[in-house]
C-alpha cells in the first residue's frame, strides 16, 4: 500500500506550512483537506446558498468540481474551473467551511475524493480527521498544537503581509470560536488519533517542527 503521513490539528497550528514542507522533502503528494471544505463553502457562497440549508449544501458538494494546480510555485485551487485560491483563504470561507464540515453527508461525499490522493510514492495528508477517519491505517500520524495566542499571531502576520487589516483581538476570538465549533460538533470532532504523536509548536520555528516530523519516518 502507498505510505501516508497524516498531520492533523486546529487552525493556525502550522499544519499547512509543515505538511507542504514535509511533502516536498519526501517528494510525496500533499492533500490540503481543508481546501475541499473551503471550496464547497466558496461555491455555496457563489450560489448564494443558506448555510442552514443542509440539503442544498450536500447537493452543492456533489456538484462542485475542485481541482489543484501544482505547476506554479504556489498551489492554486480551482473551484468549478475558477481560480479561487485567494478567496479560499478568507475567514469567511473558513467559517463557511466549518459550518459545512459539520454535515455528515458532506463529510461522506468528500471521503473518496480525499482517499484518491493516496498515490505513489506517498502522501502527506493535512486536516482534522486524516488520522482518525480518512486514513486510519496511516503509517505515521502527527497531531500539531500551539497556544491560541500564538495561532492568532501567526494568522495576524499572514494577513498583514497580504495587506488585510484585522485586529489581534478579533482574530483570537475567531480562532477560539472555530476551535470550539470544531471540537464540539457531533460529527468528526477534532481530536488526536490514539496513535498520533503530539507536537506542540508554540515557540518553535518551521524548520524545527519539520525536522521533528521527518525524524518519525525511517531514513
Ligand atoms: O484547515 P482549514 O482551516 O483550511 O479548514 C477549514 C475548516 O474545514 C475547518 O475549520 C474545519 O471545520 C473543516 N475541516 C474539517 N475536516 C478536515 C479539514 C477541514 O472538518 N479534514
Amino acid at each position: 500500500t502507498v505510505p501516508v503521513l497524516t498531520i492533523d490539528g486546529p487552525s493556525g497550528s502550522g499544519k499547512g506550512t509543515i505538511s507542504r514542507a514535509v511533502a516536498q522533502r519526501l517528494g510525496w503528494h500533499y492533500l490540503d483537506s481543508g481546501a475541499l471544505y473551503r471550496a464547497v463553502g466558496v461555491a455555496a457562497g457563489w450560489a448564494d446558498l443558506d448555510l442552514d440549508d443542509a440539503g442544498a449544501l450536500v447537493r452543492c458538494t456533489f456538484d462542485t468540481t475542485i481541482g489543484f494546480d501544482e505547476s506554479g510555485d504556489e498551489l492554486r485551487v480551482l473551484v468549478n474551473g475558477h481560480d479561487a485560491t485567494d478567496e479560499l483563504r478568507t475567514e469567511t470561507a473558513g467559517a463557511a467551511a466549518s459550518a459545512i464540515a459539520a454535515i455528515p453527508e458532506v463529510r461522506a461525499a468528500l471521503k473518496d475524493r480525499q482517499r484518491a490522493f493516496r498515490v505513489e510514492p506517498g502522501l502527506v495528508a493535512d486536516g482534522r480527521d486524516m488520522g482518525t477517519v480518512i486514513f486510519p491505517d496511516a503509517g505515521w500520524k502527527v497531531f500539531l498544537t500551539a497556544s491560541a495566542e500564538e495561532r492568532a499571531e501567526r494568522r495576524y502576520k499572514q494577513l498583514k503581509h497580504k495587506g488585510v487589516s484585522v485586529t489581534m483581538d478579533g482574530l483570537l476570538r475567531e480562532i477560539l470560536a472555530r476551535d470550539a465549533r470544531d471540537a464540539n460538533r457531533s460529527v468528526a470532532p477534532l481530536r488526536p488519533a490514539e496513535d498520533a504523536v503530539r507536537i506542540d509548536t508554540t515557540g518553535l520555528g518551521i524548520d524545527a517542527v519539520v525536522e521533528r516530523v521527518l525524524a518519525l519516518l525511517p531514513a
